[in-house]
C-alpha cells in the first residue's frame, strides 16, 4: 500500500479502503495504525490534550497518545485524527491536539486547515462515505434513533455519527447539540435552510427540546411539528417552512435535537422548475 503520494485525506482513505476490500464496520483503526508503523497507542499522562503524535522528522514511525478515561468511540476518533497527522504528507513533526482541534472545520489559517484535514481523515476512515451513505439511507427517513444505531455499528461517538449523518444523508436535516439549555453547536445538511441558533446561545424559548423537559430521555421523543421561525433564519418575502423536531437526551444534561422540514422540499424544487419552464417557453 503506497500512501506517500496521497496528498488529501480523501485520496488516503480511498487507497486504504481499496487495499482492504474485506473490511466491514467497525474499521480496525488500531490494526491500521500498526500496519503503517505506529509502534504504540497509549494514554497521555496529562488531561490537557485529547491526543498527541510523537514522530521523527521523516515520519517513518510514530506513537499515538490519547487522553485517559475517554470512551471507546471518542478514543477511536482521536486515534484516527492523529493517524491523519501521521499520514498526510504536509503535516510535519509532533502534534498536540485539544478538544477544539478535534472539532475544527475552518481553513482560515494553515493550523486550522491541518486540524480540519486530520478530522476529515478521522471521520472518513471510521465512517467511509459509500458505506455510511448506504447504511444511513437504508434506515429510512432521518430519526434520532438512527444516530445511536450508526454510532454502535461504526463504533464511534453519537456526536461523530450525527455529524457524518447530516453530511451524507440524502434528506435535508439538521442536528443541534446542546448542554443544559445552551447550544454547543449545530450542523445542517447542505440543503437545509439556515438555522437561527448560534454557538453558546440559549435554545429557542419555544422549541420542544426546551419546553418538553421530559421528552426523549429513554428513547427519542415523538416528532413535534412547529413554526419554522422558532429554529430558522427568516428570509424576507418567503414564508418560513414548518419544521419537525425530535430530541434525544443523553446523560448529564446533554441533548441532540434533530430537525426536519415538514414538507418535502423536492416538491417545491419541481414546482420551481415547472415555473421556469413556463416562463421561458414562450420565448422559444
Ligand atoms: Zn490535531
Amino acid at each position: 500500500m503506497d500512501l506517500a503520494d496521497c496528498g488529501s485525506p480523501e485520496r488516503l482513505i480511498q487507497t486504504i479502503l481499496r487495499h482492504h476490500p474485506d473490511w466491514t464496520p467497525p474499521v480496525p483503526i488500531e490494526a491500521l495504525a500498526a500496519a503503517v508503523n505506529i509502534l504504540e497507542i497509549k494514554d497521555l499522562d496529562t488531561t490537557s490534550f485529547e491526543g498527541a503524535l510523537l514522530t521523527d522528522p521523516d515520519k517513518s514511525q510514530g506513537i499515538i497518545l490519547c487522553r485517559p478515561g475517554v470512551p471507546g468511540g471518542r478514543r477511536r476518533f482521536t486515534i484516527g485524527h492523529e493517524l491523519g497527522h501521521f499520514l498526510i504528507p504536509t503535516h510535519v513533526g509532533n502534534q498536540q491536539c485539544t478538544q477544539s482541534h478535534l472539532s475544527e472545520r475552518g481553513f482560515s489559517t494553515p493550523a486550522q486547515r491541518r486540524e480540519a484535514e486530520a478530522n476529515r481523515f478521522a471521520a472518513g476512515i471510521l465512517m467511509p462515505k459509500p458505506w455510511f451513505e448506504r447504511d444511513a439511507d437504508g434506515l429510512g427517513l432521518p430519526e434520532a434513533s438512527h444516530l445511536r444505531k450508526l454510532a454502535r455499528s461504526y463504533d464511534v461517538s453519537l456526536e461523530a455519527a450525527a455529524n457524518r449523518f447530516v453530511e451524507l444523508t440524502s434528506t435535508p436535516c439538521a442536528v443541534v447539540f446542546s448542554y443544559d439549555g445552551l447550544v454547543r453547536y449545530a450542523r445542517s445538511h447542505v440543503r437545509f435552510p439556515r438555522l437561527a441558533v448560534e454557538r453558546k446561545s440559549r435554545l429557542p424559548s419555544d422549541c420542544a427540546t426546551k419546553v418538553r423537559a421530559n421528552a426523549g430521555i429513554a428513547e427519542p421523543s415523538d416528532w413535534i411539528e412547529m413554526d419554522g421561525t422558532i429554529w430558522l433564519q427568516h428570509e424576507w418575502g418567503r414564508p418560513s417552512p414548518r419544521v419537525l423536531e425530535q430530541v434525544l437526551r443523553q446523560a448529564n444534561g446533554h441533548a441532540v435535537t434533530m430537525l426536519l422540514l415538514a414538507d418535502d422540499p423536492t416538491d417545491d424544487e419541481n414546482e420551481d422548475e415547472d415555473d421556469m419552464v413556463a416562463r421561458w417557453n414562450p420565448r422559444f
